[in-house]
């Protein structure tokens, strides 16, 4: 295994620069739209749906409008009410599956209570969903086909592969088995051929089974979960985490502190994996365009 090769231990994990690692993906896929608008006469249009006044994921949605301009889309935000109905919604998700100018579909999490999210997850157009959530993008990933990938772990494999191409024979742990970042990560690992463990919240004697991790990866929504014990001298340790904390602060799933003092590698919270949430959501939306007009998919990453 390489890891541990890469670092004297007794030095300070090397951060991982995620927002440096985004930026340059983003500059990458501007590269492609300007190719779509010119060659092609194709602007790739993302459509942002917002149910409610959810003050975060009203950030969010305005970041994820913002980057979409910056890289030459068309950003187009729906916001609705906190009282909308489901068939409200469906009726919104039907007319931007139909809508030639949408290439790709987002709908921000979570949805009001009166909002079954799988119903509207199920009615997007596989081919528009650009966060990977519909159960046919789930299945392709699941068998192997392309389609259309959870932009978070992607995120994780693009960073993974700033430090070594090569990830095959490696082990992998993942803690959290989440749709949305767990599960698919574990997936896209075992896809570069890591020998993948996922922990989540039953499994016992965690740290046990993590420091066995080449490439740890922490997603749970616990502050600091992932200690110092945890970690194989020189490993990679990718936190997803991103926890408001009482005093405004954004902490990670990892003690960051303590965990630089033993691991080769360490993203940042925040600065890490958070960026190349939004940067690959852009490489969706973009491959979604290419697939819907017949047009090769580049490769962005
Ligand atoms: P989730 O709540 O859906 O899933 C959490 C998972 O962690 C579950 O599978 C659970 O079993 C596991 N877990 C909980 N407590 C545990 C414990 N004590 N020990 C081991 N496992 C435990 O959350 P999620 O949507 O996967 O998100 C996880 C974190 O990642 C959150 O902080 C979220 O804000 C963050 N997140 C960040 C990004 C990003 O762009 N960086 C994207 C998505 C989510």
């Amino acid at each position: 295994m390489g890891t541990a090769k890469m670092k004297h231990t007794n030095q300070q994990a090397v951060v991982i620069d995620g927002k440096a690692v985004a930026k340059k993906l983003r500059d990458s896929i501007k590269r492609h739209v300007q190719v779509l608008v010119e060659d092609h006469k194709i602007m790739p249009g993302l459509a942002v749906v917002l149910v409610g006044d959810d003050p975060a994921s009203a950030i969010y949605v305005a970041n994820k409008e913002k980057a979409a301009k910056e890289v030459g889309m068309r950003g187009i935000v729906h916001r609705m009410p906190q009282n909308t109905s489901q068939d409200e919604l469906l009726k919104l998700v039907h007319a931007l599956n139909a809508d030639g100018k949408v290439h790709g579909v987002l709908i921000q999490m979570p949805l009001p209570k009166q909002i079954d999210s799988a119903t509207v997850l199920k009615a997007l157009d596989p081919a528009k969903d650009v966060d990977g959530l519909h159960i046919e993008n789930m299945g392709r990933l699941m068998s192997d086909m392309p389609g259309l990938v959870p932009c978070t772990p992607m995120g994780c494999i693009i960073l993974l592969k700033t430090i070594t191409q090569n990830l095959s024979g490696l082990h992998a742990v993942v803690v959290g088995r989440s749709q949305l970042v767990g599960k698919p990560v574990a997936q896209l690992l075992l896809r570069e051929n890591c020998t993948v463990t996922t922990c989540h919240s039953r499994t016992p004697n965690i740290a046990h089974i993590a420091r066995e991790a080449d490439i740890l990866i922490v997603a749970t929504g616990k502050p600091h979960l992932a200690k110092a014990d945890w970690i194989k001298p020189g490993a990679i340790v990718l936190d997803v985490g991103i926890n408001r904390m009482d005093d405004g602060k954004l902490a990670g799933d990892v003690d960051f502190d303590a965990v630089a003092k033993v691991a080769g590698y360490i993203t940042p919270v925040p600065g890490g994996v958070g960026p190349m949430t939004i940067a690959c959501l852009l490489g969706n939306t973009v491959a979604a365009a290419c697939r819907q007009n017949e047009l090769t998919v580049p490769h962005i990453g």
